[in-house]
């Protein structure tokens, strides 16, 4: 797995354009969409001036944790409900936890009297996601009493909602949980200026209007499209070498439950990947093809765990075992794009991306310093 750490950049600088400048929360969660936290979060702390890296957005307490071992100081906030039991590790590290509901909250300033530090906390708003947050349409009475639960041992430091559908063609929807999101912060208790945040990537690229102080981008910055009209620039390249290569006669049956016969005399390549890397195994009855030597090769037959074989029948001259077969990214003038590959399996570039596996070695690449 290769991961082109300037293209990243490159793309989270778009979504910050698009979002007129305002400041970023990278989502980093799932091991940054299984690029690799560490490497993915360093790169941007190194690259990004102070004013446009508001924080870490992260999904679970040990998520946070891995943040700080990778050395990042500044702010990181949990988006996702934490179990109670994590409240005092959420402490310990400094993090900043969204919360949902009046427990959770004295829960966090219970934690912070243990801690002795004062924390912060940002309420989530419930718009139409369902999953999180308090009822927009009773934010009258929650929010006094998140203030006075809040009292001093913590600092409320931000609101936020999430879009259910601001990748999709119409946007009507994401209009009406602002419109929801908005009447709910102006039923919230005056107190000092919390900051705002409502956009992934999809919103903060196709809505001009309204975004927040702080945007919450992900899957663009990673080389996933967020939504029609929107295309990062490739992030992920995911290939595999050839472990064999080899000529079979007519009648010659492939993988799992011999789903594939060779017609006639073919040359079959065996890449030494398979679902245990988290390639989709559905891929290869959707029509998953390779590229190999630049040109698209067909998988064959069922992907194994640890093997996947294709079809270099079609290619012109020798192909040798060690030669490099790409699944995802580019080679010469082809380009296997991971949307493509998602579409083509029935889901979304974040599932494939943060399903490829642990066992791929990641390379990082970037330009050197001062180039
Ligand atoms: C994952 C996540 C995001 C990022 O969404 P993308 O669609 O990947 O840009 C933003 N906000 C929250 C709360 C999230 O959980």
């Amino acid at each position: 797995m290769e991961v082109d750490l300037d293209a990243l950049l490159r793309n989270l600088r778009r979504v910050r354009q698009a979002a007129r400048g305002a400041a970023l929360l990278p989502m980093v969660k799932a091991n940054a969409y299984g690029l690799g936290l560490a490497p993915v979060a360093r790169h941007l702390m190194a690259s990004l001036e102070t004013e446009a890296l508001w924080g870490f957005g992260v999904a679970a307490v040990a998520e946070g944790e891995a943040l700080r071992e990778a050395g990042w100081r500044g702010r990181v906030v949990v988006t996702a409900p934490a179990p109670p039991g994590e409240y005092a590790r959420g402490a310990r590290a400094g993090l900043t936890l969204a919360l949902s509901e009046i427990a959770a909250v004295r829960e966090w300033a219970d934690a912070a009297r243990d801690a002795g530090t004062r924390l912060a906390f940002h309420t989530e708003i419930d718009t139409g996601m369902g999953r999180a947050g308090f009822p927009a349409a009773e934010a009258a009475e929650w929010g006094r009493s998140v203030a006075e639960a809040a009292g001093d041992l913590l600092e409320w430091e931000g609101c936020f909602t999430h879009f259910h559908s601001a990748d999709e063609a119409d946007l009507a929807s994401a209009d009406a949980q602002e419109e929801r999101f908005r009447a709910a912060l102006a039923l919230l208790p005056e107190g000092p200026r919390r900051v705002v945040h409502t956009s992934n990537s999809a919103a903060a690229l196709r809505r001009a209007g309204f975004g927040g102080d702080v945007v919450r981008p992900g899957i663009f910055m990673y080389g996933g499209e967020a939504g029609p009209g929107t295309r990062p620039e490739a992030v992920a390249s995911l290939r595999a070498r050839l472990g064999l290569v080899r000529r079979v006669p007519p009648g010659t049956t492939v993988g799992y439950g011999a789903t594939y016969t060779s017609r006639r005399q073919e040359r079959w390549g065996t890449l030494t990947i398979g679902y245990g890397d988290g390639l989709p195994r559905r891929l290869a009855a959707a029509g998953g093809e390779a590229l190999v030597h630049g040109r698209r090769v067909p998988v064959i037959g069922r992907i194994s765990m640890d093997m996947t074989v294709v079809d270099l029948s079609e290619l012109p001259g020798e192909v040798r075992a060690g030669d490099v077969a790409t699944l995802i990214g580019s080679d010469g003038p082809g380009e296997i794009r991971v949307d493509e590959v998602a579409a083509r399996c029935g889901t979304i570039s974040y599932e494939i991306l943060t399903g490829l596996g642990l066992r791929l070695p990641r390379t990082y690449r970037r330009a050197p310093a001062g180039a």
